[in-house]
């Protein structure tokens, strides 16, 4: 269910329909929004008589909300929402480029790679200190003192730190270090840990599991949301199919999908996306032309030193051009959408 506000409705009114909601056991989620603020209800397991609130001083209707995903819907939010990480908006008029190793390897690495994705123009810098690994005997991060070595890059040079929390035992550990905490590909569908995220007061960035469906996909996020994190960036990093030219085949038809039905921004991952070096800069910038929001790119400073992820991992002149093409293709569509509705304004 929705509480829909009058456009001019107080924080006061507002602040009653909460109330109302949590009387009657339920969470309530405050969404402003450009035009008008609603309220959202979780935690009800039956229909909410909408005449409880129709009532109240404030409230224009009382909607129920169709798809099984609520908060995540547009129905509830209309506006796009544009999460801030560490200044960097993603969901923003540009994209939001975030580049950096697979893993966190050394301190040297890590610094070495800040370095060069910042000078290559990634304003967000990616790496690993907790990995999940199909092996168990494969490197696994360097744990905190990989945390260490990020907080280092970040005074270095300024950037904003994703990585990846993998469990609910080192959750803490990892929120206390990171600007953005990921949730993998192998991880989407962990209802303690997507739950975990959404109590966490900072932004998440939720990678689509390999075999999920959109509205998997989204309830997932919803999970986080529920909790009442709304900061969640959305992921597409490639799906399994047959097609075995590539590691995962990137589902870049996901992106226009997910922004129909919902306000949370999505960026893509060609890397995981296609497994395949060659194969980054063409479809970072089919995302791109796509409508992503961002990219987030494997770019080591010595890929085949590469502890994980070589293959995929770009050079940092790579990424270079790369961030200069994404820039500019994102910037000559917003250029052509900005003269289109001039015309139909004027
Ligand atoms: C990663 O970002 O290095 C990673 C493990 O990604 P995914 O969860 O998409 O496989
Ligand atoms: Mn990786």
């Amino acid at each position: 269910m929705l509480i829909v506000m009058r456009a001019q409705a107080t924080e006061h009114e507002i602040a009653q329909v909460c109330a109302k909601i949590q009387s009657l056991g339920f969470r309530a989620h405050v969404m402003p929004g450009a035009e008008r603020t609603a309220v959202g209800i979780t935690g009800n397991h039956g229909p909410v008589a909408r005449e409880e609130f129709e009532c109240l001083s404030g409230v224009v209707e009382a909607i129920s909300v169709s798809k099984p995903y609520k908060l995540v819907s547009r129905e509830v939010k209309p506006d796009n929402t544009v999460v801030d990480v560490a200044g960097v908006l993603v969901g923003g008029p540009e994209p939001a480029l975030c580049a950096g190793p697979c893993s966190v390897e050394s301190r040297e690495q890590i610094l070495e790679s800040a370095h060069a994705v910042k000078a290559a123009g990634a304003r967000l810098l990616r790496g690993g200190a907790y990995k999940p690994r199909t092996s168990p005997y494969a490197f696994q991060g360097l744990g905190e003192e990989g945390l260490r070595y990020l907080a280092e890059a970040r005074e270095e040079t300024g950037l904003g730190i994703v990585t990846e929390a993998i469990d609910t035992e080192t959750f803490d550990l990892v929120e206390e270090y990171a600007d953005c905490l990921q949730i993998g590909a192998r991880n989407m569908q962990n209802f303690s840990l997507l739950r975990r995220a959404g109590r966490a007061r900072k932004p998440v960035l939720l990678k689509r599991g390999m075999s999920s469906t959109l509205e998997e996909f989204l309830m997932a996020a919803e999970y986080i949301l529920s909790e009442g994190n709304y900061q969640v960036i959305l992921c597409e990093r490639g799906v399994r199919t047959f097609a075995d030219h590539t590691r995962n085949t990137l589902d870049l038809s996901v992106v226009p999908a997910v922004q129909r039905l919902s306000h949370l921004p999505i960026i893509v991952d060609p890397s995981h996306g296609t497994g395949k070096r060659d194969k980054v800069h063409p479809m970072a910038l089919a995302a791109i032309a796509a409508g992503a929001s961002g990219l987030i790119v494997e770019v080591h400073p010595h890929p085949d030193r590469a502890i994980s992820d070589g293959y995929q991992s770009l050079y940092p002149d790579q990424f270079r051009e790369l961030a200069e093409d994404a820039r500019a293709i994102a910037g000559l569509l917003h250029e052509r959408r900005s003269s289109r509705d001039t015309v139909f304004a004027s």
